[in-house]
């Protein structure tokens, strides 16, 4: 039995006493002092883990207001914060061991669009997908770009100056940056914007810290006019943190968002911007370039700059590599086709144009493609091939691959995984190959792997090298490599931090800026005297107080290795999530991730759950516990055994015992087991995998609820209970019985049994049971046409008729089917974390289904979660003696001749796919699957995006999770369901979906088979 956590690192009792003043004072967000919450913001994408004290979550800018305040009090002068918005930053940026000040939870509203001035007033915690989808519709948009546009907000992109592809077109954040209303240390609000050198006077004139701050930044800029000049290089990615170069605009007037921006967090929280904005250029194309050799991939995109496209982009054949393997590639394959000589490619430039009119573009792209054929026909020999994709929506595609690179790099096999560090160089573009010649020089003579992508447009080129930061020897690497590349940098003129910001790595700044470097301490001593906000980064406010330095802050490899090898690698699938946050994905129309789009909890997300994993198995080594072991015990041990020490353990609990793992427990309980994070992260972290093994522990010490027992047990109690279906639902229908059920069995909105039996409507259809004794009865020419339909407790017995109609669309479509009898399929004992029943389930469908299977006769399967255990939680227990059991889809979709054969059966017809998320994310081409079948039928059926319904199995049933649950649904499906323009048009392949719709808006979706039988003709 796994021993309680009792204690973790204690809160420091002066943060204690902030929190409880700021409870006091009017603070009205959230304050988490709580041990998880601290765990699962420690960590951004860096290799930095810093545990802070507490996170806070303000409301409002009278919060933040009150914070700054109270921070100024002599008690409180030790006090740190740090604000955060996404926490994607690569370099340690919003890490801290005091305070994180997060502002993406509640301050992210889009206050105020002005479509005809182009402008648009945001909170700072907006993230940017979320407002350029809120301005698309102006025809607008918020023109910096930066891979975590998903999920980084637009204070976080302010205070890193983000910017990224496209960036010699379209700038910085900060060319972009109208004003900005930041909340100072001493409490007061500042609203920055250029101002004309009366406004100056006026305002330098003040004697409170706004008026000291101007005129402080004022005689720096005057005195220092030469040295800054000469210092600051003259790139596209300008120096920033702190920006002395720009504190006059090219007008001449002064603006202090130039020195906020960038800054990082260290001179105040900014709280709203006014933001400009471009029209959307309306056509674009995007001219894939393939080489043989990376460097001249390099090399040729000086050449290729100056054609004048809008933008170009290099990636390497590594990360080439990992996006063909993800699913990603699915959405853009049809752009990367095998170049004719079937040589293999060693680096890409994507040459993107843009243009607000169709002939310039389709001119201008002319014009490069033919110098590239007139290049090839003159015996050029860098580039191998090119392909052209023209619009939109392609190119969308082929930047969304791009974007989600920089995360796939972090997927690469093996323990020693890329990383950030040097990863963001700028050097002018034209010494960009002969930099990156000695880049990968001192790569290789350190045996470091890596993969290579960028931005070499404007120079900036990301390089991860692969370093085990768990070894102690490899760790030291990241001094080695930093301190050369910082040199390199500075050989071939460029910079360090050419994009992602300075953070730890601002250990670089005084060096770099030499005698301005004290010019940028009297701006941080301005702005935070007692060195409060974000201390360590871009500049301390006295010379005897020195920045962080990168290999003295805690990484996350430092702890990590205090995890044993063997647990790290049973626990794999959680272990190596690296922070890059896609899995905060906004976009509520994206499957990724519904519990933290439900609660913007970030303990509720796919990395809030892996942090807490690592942080609970290091817990547990440090107690001399191995996890694995525990398991293997558990499987061996008696229940009734370890009943006494349960019960007594769940007393303790309910009287308020402390213990981490319950902390664990109730992030893991939000999980909606929807396996989307298993499929679209790039690294690939299967939450559902680690949660069901550590519900097997932490149940082992502790009670289970009713409701377990009764989700885990339903399959196997099903059959018995259809015996007597009016039974069933007579005891379920009363309210009374219902409000049993949720406050007993913490179950809600329980499903009725339909009653339909399943072997008289057989019978009326003629359909045989798949047994060895029926299959060999059949003719060899029905035989040939005969698949397997392998049950599952949910369709069969809660949604009789889409079986019977299911199995009625395959006659039509001249099959045979038969059906397999049924077995529990297990997979809720998995979700549930009852493993060892788990596996005896599986072992025993298992040994039914591979017998069928001998016949050669296909297994198929209608519900897209049920049926993708097979292959998901059955492959892990039973390897490779796991069935073969295909979606319908799948097995449809290869029976092309007989499709299009009864093509003429069918009337035509336009429908709207909904698919569940398992199957959207975990088995990609199974959605093209439904278009081509129908396609191959006369039926047009058009996907539409949506996120999690918000059921997924049980979830929505389950008492505790209703509210999120209809959450959810809300998101994203709700509208979809009752947009009346959809009415009559709309299928769903997923159970759980179709029952989230009938209960909350009594919409009965048909599956995608019924809308094939409703269109075959003999049946009307
Ligand atoms: C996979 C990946 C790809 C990336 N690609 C790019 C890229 O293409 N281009 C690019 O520029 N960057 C990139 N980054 C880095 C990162 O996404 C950006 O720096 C981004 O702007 C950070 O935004 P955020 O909301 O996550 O901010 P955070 O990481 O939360 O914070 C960043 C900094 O801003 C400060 N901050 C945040 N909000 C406030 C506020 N309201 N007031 C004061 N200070 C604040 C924090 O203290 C911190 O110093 C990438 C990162 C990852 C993980
Ligand atoms: S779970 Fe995956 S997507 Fe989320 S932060 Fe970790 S690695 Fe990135
Ligand atoms: S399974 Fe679904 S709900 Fe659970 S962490 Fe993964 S994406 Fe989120």
């Amino acid at each position: 039995m796994i021993p309680r956590i009792d204690q973790t690192s204690p809160v420091q009792a002066l943060y204690l006493a902030f929190i409880d003043r700021l409870r006091t004072s009017g603070f009205s967000g959230d304050l988490n002092p709580d041990y998880a919450t601290r765990t699962v913001l420690a960590t951004d994408n860096s290799i930095y883990q810093v545990l802070p004290q507490g996170v806070i979550y303000p409301q409002s800018n009278s919060d933040l207001a009150i914070v700054a305040r109270l921070s100024q009090l002599p008690e409180f002068t030790r006090i740190v914060l740090s604000p955060r918005g996404g926490g994607t930053g690569t370099n340690g940026q919003s890490l801290t061991d005091g305070l994180v000040v997060d502002t993406s939870k509640y301050m992210n509203a889009i206050l105020e669009i002005n479509a005809e001035e182009r402008w648009v007033r945001v909170q700072c915690g907006v993230v940017k997908d979320q407002l350029n989808a809120a301005i698309k519709p102006y025809g607008l948009f918020f023109a910096p770009e930066l891979s975590t546009s998903n999920r980084a907000t637009i204070g976080g992109m302010i205070n890193t100056d983000a910017s990224g592809q496209g960036s010699c077109r379209y700038g910085k954040t900060r060319d972009h940056v109208l004003e900005l209303k930041t909340i100072l240390l001493d409490g007061s609000e500042w609203t920055s914007r250029a101002i004309t050198e009366e406004e100056f006077e006026c305002v330098s004139a003040r004697s409170d810290r706004i008026g000291e701050i101007h005129k402080l930044v004022d005689s720096i800029q005057r005195e220092h006019a030469d040295l800054i000049d000469a210092k600051f290089p003259k790139l596209n990615r300008c120096l920033t943190g702190y920006d002395l170069a720009h504190i006059r605009d090219e007008q001449g007037q002064f603006n202090l968002n130039n020195i906020l921006c960038g800054s990082e967090g260290t001179l105040g929280f900014i709280v709203e911007a006014k933001i400009n904005l471009l029209p959307i250029p309306k056509y674009s194309a995007l001219i894939n370039v393939n080489y043989r050799d990376f460097n001249a991939a390099l090399r040729d995109a000086t050449q290729l700059m100056k054609a004048d496209p809008t933008s170009i982009e290099t990636v390497d054949s590594k990360v080439l590599n990992l996006a063909m393997k993800d699913i990603v590639w699915h959405s853009v394959a049809e752009f990367f086709p095998e170049p004719a000589s079937g040589e293999k490619i060693q680096g890409i430039n994507l040459v993107e144009y843009t243009a607000h009119d169709e002939t310039e573009l389709k001119t201008s792209v002319k014009k490069f493609t033919d110098q590239l054929d007139a290049d090839a026909n003159n015996g050029d020999n860098v580039r191998i091939s090119y392909s052209t994709a023209w619009g939109n929506e392609s190119v969308n595609k082929i930047w969304g691959m791009r974007k989600k690179a920089v995360g796939l790099l972090g997927g690469a096999a093996g323990e020693a995984r890329p990383i950030p560090f040097v990863e963001d160089t700028a050097v002018p573009p034209e010494n960009l190959a002969d930099f990156i010649f000695e880049f990968r020089q001192l790569l290789d003579e350190n045996n470091l792997a890596y993969g290579m992508f960028g931005h070499v447009d404007a120079g900036v080129l990301h390089v991860r090298p692969a370093i085990d930061m768990k070894d102690p020897v490899q760790e030291k690497l990241v001094r080695v490599i930093s301190d050369r590349v910082a040199e390199l940098t500075h050989k071939y003129n460029g910079l360090l931090w050419g994009e992602h910001g300075k953070g730890v790595r601002s250990e670089y700044a005084p060096k770099f800026f030499g005698e301005l470097y004290p010019q940028l301490q009297r701006i941080k001593a301005e702005f935070d005297p007692h060195n409060q906000l974000n201390p360590g980064k871009i500049a301390t406010p006295a010379p005897s107080i020195e920045l962080l330095k990168i290999d003295e802050v805690t990484t996350r490899g430092q702890i990590d290795r205090k995890i044993p090898v063997k647990v790290w690698e049973g626990y794999s699938e959680g272990m190596h999530c690296n922070g890059n946050g896609l899995c905060y994905n906004w976009n509520p129309n994206d499957a990724m991730c519904p519990s933290w789009k439900g609660t913007r909890n970030r303990v509720h997300s796919p990395k809030g759950r892996a942090s807490l994993m690592r942080e609970w198995l290091k817990q547990m080594s440090d107690r001399g516990i191995n996890a694995l072991d525990e398991s293997k015990k558990l499987k061996q041990s008696s229940f009734l055994f370890s009943l006494p020490s349960r019960i007594i353990n769940s007393l303790g609990k309910r009287s308020g015992e402390y213990d981490f793992s319950h902390e664990v427990h109730e992030s893991m309980m939000g999980c909606l087991a929807c396996k989307s994070c298993a499929g679209q992260c790039p690294i690939k972290v299967d939450v559902p995998e680690f949660r069901s093994k550590f519900l097997e522990l932490y149940y082992s010490r502790y009670l289970r609820p009713l409701k377990d027992y009764f989700i885990g047990g339903l399959e196997f109690m099903i059959p018995t209970l259809a015996r007597v279906p009016w039974l069933y639902n007579a005891a379920m229908k009363p309210k009374f019985m219902h409000r049993l059920m949720a406050k007993v069995a913490g179950m809600v909105d329980s499903p009725l049994l339909t009653g339909i039996n399943l072997q008289t409507s057989l019978n009326n259809l003629g359909i045989e049971w798949a047994t060895l004794e029926n299959i060999a009865h059949l003719s060899p020419a029905k035989k040939s046409k005969a698949v397997i339909f392998v049950q599952d407790a949910f369709t069969s017995y809660f949604e009789t008729p889409v079986v019977l109609d299911s199995l009625k669309a395959l006659q039509a479509l001249g099959f045979t089917p038969l059906v397999a009898p049924f077995k529990p399929n297990g997979k809720p004992l998995q979700v549930h974390g009852f493993l060892k029943a788990f596996a005896k389930a599986a072992d025993a469908n298992a040994t039914l289904l591979n017998g069928l299977a001998s016949s050669g006769i296909p297994l198929i399967g209608l519900d897209p979660a049920m049926t993708l255990a097979y292959r998901g939680e059955y492959q892990k227990v039973l390897g490779t003696n796991a069935p073969n059991v295909q979606l319908i889809q799948e097995w449809l979709v290869s029976q092309k001749e007989l499709l299009t054969n009864s093509k003429e059966n069918f009337h035509a017809g336009d429908y709207l796919l909904l698919a569940h998320c398992t199957e959207k994310t975990n088995a990609v081409s199974s959605v093209k699957d439904w278009q081509t079948v129908f396609s191959q039928l006369g039926q047009t059926l058009r996907v539409i995006e949506t996120g999690c319904c918000g059921m997924s199995g049980t979830y929505g049933h389950e008492a505790a999770n209703v509210d999120t649950s209809k959450k959810i649904y809300q998101l994203s499906w709700s509208a979809v369901i009752n947009n009346p323009v959809n009415a009559g048009k709309l299928t769903a392949t997923g159970y759980s979906c179709r029952s989230q719709t009938k209960r909350i808006d009594k919409v009965t979706l048909p599956h995608p088979l019924q809308i094939l039988l409703k269109q075959y003709k003999q049946q009307t």
